[in-house]
C-alpha cells in the first residue's frame, strides 16, 4: 500500500509542514497525502490549468473541515475545496491544501414529500435526481456532467443546463445551507439560533453586508445594472444580485454563496427546493436557413411551452454528420444552416402534444428547411438528442494528440443571439481556430463555442490570448454579455470581471470576499484576481502516451464508475499520472520524481484496476483505462512467467483440478478450525507470504465436481448448447450454502423443466474462454483459448444454429466480442427471459431479493432482461443503490481484497432486508456474499425454484 514517506513531508515547506502536523493530530494518516503521485493526481481537474497541491485531505465531516480551515487561518495556508472535479475554469485546483469530498458527505433526506431535498456536498447530481425520480421531482440545476459532478461544486459553481435557465439554477432554489466559514465556524441559514448566534458572533460580517446592501440600493444606476446582468446567465464574480434580491443580510449571505466557487466558505449541506420533472417529453429538430432565422425562432419560442431549446451552427453538425446513427440528410445541407433542437414536457400526454403544436404554430412563419415534426417516440428522440450529445466528444475525439479541448461560456441578450454567433463564427476563422463549432441554450442566450487548443507552444498560447482578449471585449462591450453563463469564473475570466461588471461593482466583490475571508486563505485568484495574465499562467501539459488513452480530456465523467477510486485512484488520475511519467521521461527533467510515479502506479494504478471497462461507459471519448491497463500488464511479465501461464492454459483440465484442490484443502481446514480461527490463520498466512496467497474469507466457494457432464437429449424438439465456463467447473456453493448445488445443476434442472436437450461441447474440461489470461496481460494466450473453444461451439452447435447458454457473464462478453457472430451466445437471464418465461410457469417466491447488475452485463445492455427475469421470479427485488462494479474483478477479489471491500462499501445499506442476492458471475457473487452478509447466487437458482411446468 503506497504512503506518503516521511521524506515527503519533511520536503513540505514550514506552514504547510505545520499545517500537515496538526492535521495529523485528527486525521487518519490514510486520509493525508503529501506524495507526488497522490497529489498530482488529485491535483487534477477538467480544466485546462495544471496546479499541484502539497497537501492532499480527505475531510468527511464538518468538524474535521471546520479545523482544518480554522488551521489554515491560523497557519495562513490557502485551501481549495474539491468537489467532483469536473470544473472547466480552474476554480477547482490548488498549489497548497486541497480538501477533498469524493468518498464522503453523501448523506441526504427528502422532506415536504419532494418539494425539498437536503443534500449533502459529495452528493452526485444524477444520484439527486434518481432518489426524487419516483415522486416526479428533480433538482432545479442541470449540467451536462450531472451524472459525475457532485452538489457541492454545482452549487459553488451555480451550475445549469439545458433546461434550467435563470428560474431554476440553485440560486433560484436555494432554501438554506449549513456552512462552515473561513473562521470554522459553523452557520445553519435555516436554523434562528443560528442565525442569532452568527449575528453575535459575526457582526461585523453581517453589518458589511448590510451596508453594501444599502449602498446598492442608494445607486438606482448600479442596481437596475445588476438586475438588468441577471436577466440571463451569469457566473461571471459574485452572485451580486443577493444584494437587489434579499434584504436579511444572513439571507445575502446564503445567495451570495451560490456560484462562489470556494472563495467565501465551506458548503456543509444545501437545502434545494425541487421542480417538477414531467414524464412526458416531445422533440423535434429545426433546420433554418441560418442563424438569423434561427434567432427569431427562438426568441418566439421564449415564454412559449417549451423547456429547452439547444442550438448548433453548422460547423456544428458537420462535426457529427458522419457518425453512426445520426439522422440522414445532416451532411447534404447548406453551409448556413442552423438548428434548433426543441423540447416541450407535459404531464400528461394530452397536454405534451397540445403544447408541441403550440410550439409548431409559434414558429410557423419563420422560414425553415422543413416542417416542424415533434415525435414522442423515445428511441426517435434520443437519435435527435445524440446529435446533440455528441458535439462535444467530436471536437474532443478529432483533435491532435497533445492538444487540449477547450470550452468557452458567453451569454448574449437574446435579441443579440444571431448576432453574437455570426460574431463567435468570424472570431474563431479570423484567429485560425477553423475547426470550432458553437452550440448551446439558445433560450438563454447562452453559448459554448469549443475549439482544440495547443498549449504547449508560446506562439499558440498569444494565438488563444488574440482570440480571447477579442471576444472579452466585443461581448461586453458591443453586446453587454455574459463572459460565463454557467461555468464559473475560476481562473479563465477572473482577470476580465471588472471589464464585465464595471469599477464599482468589482470593488463591491472584492469587499464581499474581505468581508468572508480577511485573511484571503480560501481558493485565492479564483474569481477575483490582480494579474491580467493569471488566465494565460499554470497551463496543463497534455503530452502523448498511447492511442488507447491519448484522446483523454481529463473530464472525469468517469470516476463514480471506478471501482477503486476510493482505495486508490481513479481512471482519469491513472492517466494524469502517465501523462507526467510521459512528459518527465521525454524530457529528461527530474529522472528520481519519474520513478517514484513509476513505482508507486504499481499498486495504486495498475495493480488495483478491475479491468472491468466500466470506465469507458460514462466517457465522452470512449476511453476504456482497463484495457490500457491490460495493455501494461501484458508488457510486464518476464518470460518464465510467459512459459507458466502457457503451461496452465495448455493443461487446462490439469488446472481445474489443481484449483479445486486448493479449494477442497481451504474448505478442509475451514470444517476443522472454524470460520474465526480459519480467518485470524489465512490472514497470519497473508502477513507472511504477502498479496500473492489469495485472500481467505469464509463464503470461500466448495470445489465443484461436474465429473463428466453428459449430453441429456429429450427428443422434444428444443435445443441448446450448454459451456459452464471454468470458473463454474471449479466453484460450487459456499460452505453452508441453504440450495447446496454448483451452478452446472442448477442450470440443468432448470433445462430440464423445459424439455430441452442439452448438449456440450466435446472435451469441455479442457476449454476456457480465455478472459483469465486476458485481465492478466497475456493476451495470446488468451486468444488462443477462445479460438479453441468457438471452434467447439461451432461444431457443437451445428454451426451457430443451436443457441448458446454460458453461465458467466463476463465470459460469456469476452465470447461476443471476439467469437463468430453466428454464434447465438446467450447469458442465462437472457435466455431465460427469452426462451423460457413463455415456455414455464413462474411463482414469485416470498421474501427481498437483491439483484446485482454486474458491468459486463451492464455493457452487453442486459440489465433490464436480469431485472425482469427476477420480478418474474421474486415478491420484490431491489437493486442496490450506488453499487456500481464489485470490484472482485476475476480473481482481485483474492489477491486484493481491499478494492472488492471498497467498491461494496455502500451494499450493507442496500440490501437491508434481503434474504438473498441473485447476480451472473460466481466469483463476483464471493465479493457480493462477503460484504453484503447475505448468500449471492445465480440468477438460476432463484428461476429453477420459481419454474414448473405449464400444465
Ligand atoms: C464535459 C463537461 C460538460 C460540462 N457541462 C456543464 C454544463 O452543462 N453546465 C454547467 O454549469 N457546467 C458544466 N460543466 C462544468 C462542471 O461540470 C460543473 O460546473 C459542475 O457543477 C462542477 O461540479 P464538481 O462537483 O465537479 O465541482 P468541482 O469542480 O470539484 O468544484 C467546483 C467549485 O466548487 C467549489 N466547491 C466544491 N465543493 C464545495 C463545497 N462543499 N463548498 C464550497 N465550495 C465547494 C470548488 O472549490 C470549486 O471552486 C461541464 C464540465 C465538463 C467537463
Ligand atoms: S477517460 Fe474519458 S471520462 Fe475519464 S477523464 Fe478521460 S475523457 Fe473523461
Ligand atoms: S477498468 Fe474499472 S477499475 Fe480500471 S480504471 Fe476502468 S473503471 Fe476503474
Amino acid at each position: 500500500m503506497t504512503r506518503s514517506t516521511r521524506a515527503d513531508h519533511l520536503s513540505l515547506p514550514g506552514s504547510h509542514r505545520l499545517f500537515w502536523d496538526e492535521a495529523a493530530a485528527f486525521l487518519p494518516p490514510d486520509r493525508m497525502m503529501c506524495d507526488p503521485f497522490r497529489t498530482l493526481a488529485f491535483g487534477t481537474d477538467a480544466s485546462f490549468y495544471r496546479l499541484v497541491p502539497k497537501i492532499v485531505v480527505k475531510a468527511f465531516s464538518r468538524e474535521e473541515v471546520s479545523r482544518l480551515v480554522a488551521l489554515a487561518a491560523r497557519l495562513g495556508v490557502h485551501v481549495t475545496f474539491r468537489a467532483a472535479g469536473t470544473s472547466l475554469s480552474g476554480q477547482a485546483i490548488s498549489d497548497s491544501v486541497l480538501i477533498v469530498l469524493a468518498g464522503g458527505w453523501r448523506g441526504w433526506s427528502i422532506e415536504d414529500g419532494g418539494g425539498r431535498i437536503v443534500l449533502e456536498p459529495g452528493v452526485i447530481g444524477a444520484e439527486a435526481n434518481a432518489f426524487l425520480a419516483p415522486l416526479g421531482r428533480k433538482i432545479g440545476p442541470d449540467p451536462a456532467s450531472i451524472n459525475a459532478c457532485m452538489i457541492g461544486g454545482i452549487v459553488a459553481n451555480n451550475a445549469a443546463g439545458m433546461c434550467c435557465g435563470t428560474a431554476q439554477n440553485s440560486y433560484e432554489t436555494v432554501e438554506s445551507m449549513r456552512l462552515v466559514l473561513a473562521d470554522g465556524t459553523e452557520v445553519d441559514t435555516g436554523a434562528p439560533a443560528s442565525r442569532a448566534s452568527l449575528a453575535a458572533s459575526h457582526g461585523s460580517l453581517l453589518a458589511g453586508l448590510a451596508a453594501l446592501r444599502d449602498e446598492i440600493a442608494s445607486d438606482g444606476a448600479l442596481s437596475g445594472r445588476i438586475r438588468e446582468k441577471y436577466r440571463i446567465k451569469n457566473t461571471t464574480g459574485y452572485a451580486i444580485n443577493s444584494f437587489v434580491d434579499h434584504r436579511d443580510p444572513v439571507d445575502i449571505l446564503l445567495h451570495l454563496m451560490v456560484g462562489s466557487e470556494g472563495t467565501l466558505a465551506f458548503i456543509s449541506e444545501v437545502t434545494l427546493r425541487t421542480v417538477v420533472d414531467h414524464p412526458h417529453r416531445a422533440s423535434a429538430l429545426v433546420l433554418f436557413p441560418d442563424i438569423e432565422q434561427a434567432a427569431v425562432a427562438t426568441q418566439r419560442l421564449r415564454g412559449g411551452p417549451v423547456s429547452a431549446v439547444e442550438l448548433m451552427d453548422r460547423a456544428s453538425i458537420r462535426s457529427v454528420q458522419d457518425k453512426p446513427g445520426m439522422p440522414p440528410g445532416l451532411a447534404g445541407l447548406g453551409p448556413t444552416v442552423c438548428a434548433l433542437l426543441v423540447e416541450t414536457r407535459a404531464a400528461a400526454r394530452e397536454d405534451l402534444l397540445r403544447q408541441a403544436e403550440e410550439a409548431t404554430r409559434l414558429i410557423e412563419e419563420v422560414r425553415k428547411l422543413h416542417p416542424v415534426k415533434f415525435t414522442d417516440v423515445k428511441a426517435e428522440q434520443e437519435k435527435l438528442w445524440d446529435v446533440r450529445k455528441g458535439l462535444f466528444p467530436a471536437v474532443g475525439g478529432s483533435r491532435k494528440i497533445g492538444t487540449t479541448v477547450v470550452i468557452e461560456d458567453v451569454a448574449f441578450p437574446i435579441e443579440h443571439l444571431a448576432a453574437g454567433t455570426v460574431f463567435l463564427e468570424k472570431a474563431m476563422r479570423q484567429h485560425g481556430y477553423a475547426e470550432g463549432i458553437i452550440f448551446g441554450h439558445a433560450l438563454d442566450g447562452n453559448l459554448h463555442f469549443t475549439f482544440t487548443q495547443d498549449f504547449a507552444v508560446p506562439a499558440e498560447v498569444s494565438r488563444y490570448q488574440s482570440l480571447m482578449e477579442e471576444v472579452c471585449d466585443v461581448v461586453v462591450h458591443r453586446f453587454d454579455g455574459s463572459l460565463k453563463g454557467e461555468h464559473g469564473t475560476g481562473r479563465n475570466m477572473a482577470p476580465f470581471v471588472e471589464m464585465e461588471w464595471g469599477e464599482k461593482a468589482y470593488r463591491i466583490m472584492k469587499q464581499v470576499k474581505a468581508l468572508f475571508d480577511p485573511k484571503g486563505i480560501l481558493n485565492p485568484g479564483v474569481i477575483l484576481n490582480d494579474d491580467p495574465k493569471s488566465y494565460l499562467k499554470d497551463l496543463k501539459p497534455l503530452p502523448q502516451v498511447d492511442p488507447l488513452i491519448d484522446k483523454c480530456i481529463e473530464c472525469g465523467f468517469c470516476e463514480p464508475k471506478c471501482p477503486s477510486r476510493s482505495v486508490t485512484t481513479t481512471p482519469r488520475q491513472r492517466i494524469v499520472v502517465q501523462r507526467e511519467m510521459a512528459r518527465l521521461g521525454r524530457t529528461g527533467e527530474d529522472p528520481a520524481r519519474r520513478a517514484r510515479l513509476a513505482e508507486d502506479f504499481a499498486y495504486l494504478g495498475e495493480e488495483t484496476c478491475a479491468t472491468d471497462g466500466l470506465c469507458a461507459t460514462a466517457c465522452p471519448v470512449s476511453i476504456d483505462t482497463g484495457e490500457f491497463v491490460k495493455q501494461l500488464r501484458s508488457q510486464g511479465w518476464s518470460d518464465t512467467a510467459r512459459a507458466r501461464a502457457r503451461r496452465l492454459a495448455d493443461d487446462f483440465p490439469r488446472t481445474e483440478a489443481w484449483a479445486r484442490r486448493g479449494l477442497a484443502a481451504a474448505d478442509a481446514a475451514h470444517a476443522v478450525l472454524g470460520t474465526r480461527l480459519m480467518g485470524a490463520l489465512a490472514r497470519g498466512a497473508r502477513g507472511v507470504a504477502g498479496d500473492w496467497l489469495p485472500a481467505w474469507n469464509p463464503v470461500m466457494p466448495r470445489p465443484a465436481r461436474p465429473g463428466t457432464l453428459q449430453a441429456v437429449l429429450r427428443g422434444k424438439g428444443r435445443q441448446v448448447v450448454y459451456f459452464p465456463s471454468c470458473i463454474a467447473r471449479t466453484m460450487g456453493p459456499a460452505r453452508g450454502d441453504e440450495d447446496g448445488r454448483a451452478v452446472f445443476e442448477a442450470t440443468l434442472s432448470l433445462l430440464g423443466k423445459a424439455d430441452y436437450d442439452v448438449l456440450f461441447p466435446a472435451a469441455l474440461d479442457s476449454l476456457c474462454c480465455g478472459l483469465a489470461f486476458d485481465s492478466k496481460g497475456f493476451r495470446d494466450i488468451a486468444d488462443a483459448k477462445s479460438e479453441e473453444l468457438e471452434r467447439a461451439l461451432l461444431a457443437v452447435s451445428d454451426d451457430g444454429r443451436v443457441p448458446i447458454l454460458c453461465d458467466t457473464s463476463p465470459c460469456l462478453q469476452r465470447m461476443r466480442k471476439l467469437m463468430d457472430p453466428k454464434l447465438a451466445l446467450l447469458e442465462p437471464a437472457e435466455f431465460i427471459h427469452d426462451h423460457l418465461l413463455e415456455k414455464l410457469r413462474f411463482a414469485k417466491q416470498p421474501g427481498r431479493v437483491a439483484l446485482h447488475v454486474t458491468c459486463s452485463s451492464t455493457k452487453m445492455g442486459l440489465g433490464p432482461k436480469l431485472e425482469a427475469v427476477a420480478r418474474a421470479c421474486a415478491a420484490e427485488v431491489v437493486i442496490p443503490p450506488r453499487v456500481g462494479c464489485c470490484g472482485f474483478a476475476g480473481d482481485r477479489g483474492f489477491t486484493h481484497p481491499e478494492l472488492n471491500a471498497a467498491a461494496l462499501s455502500e451494499l450493507p445499506a442496500g440490501v437491508k432486508g434481503c434474504t438473498e442476492g441473485v447476480s451472473n458471475s460466481r466469483t463476483c457473487e464471493i465479493g457480493l456474499s462477503l460484504h453484503g452478509g447475505i448468500p449471492f447466487r445465480s440468477i438460476v437458482f432463484l428461476a429453477d425454484r420459481a419454474a414448473s411446468r405449464r400444465a
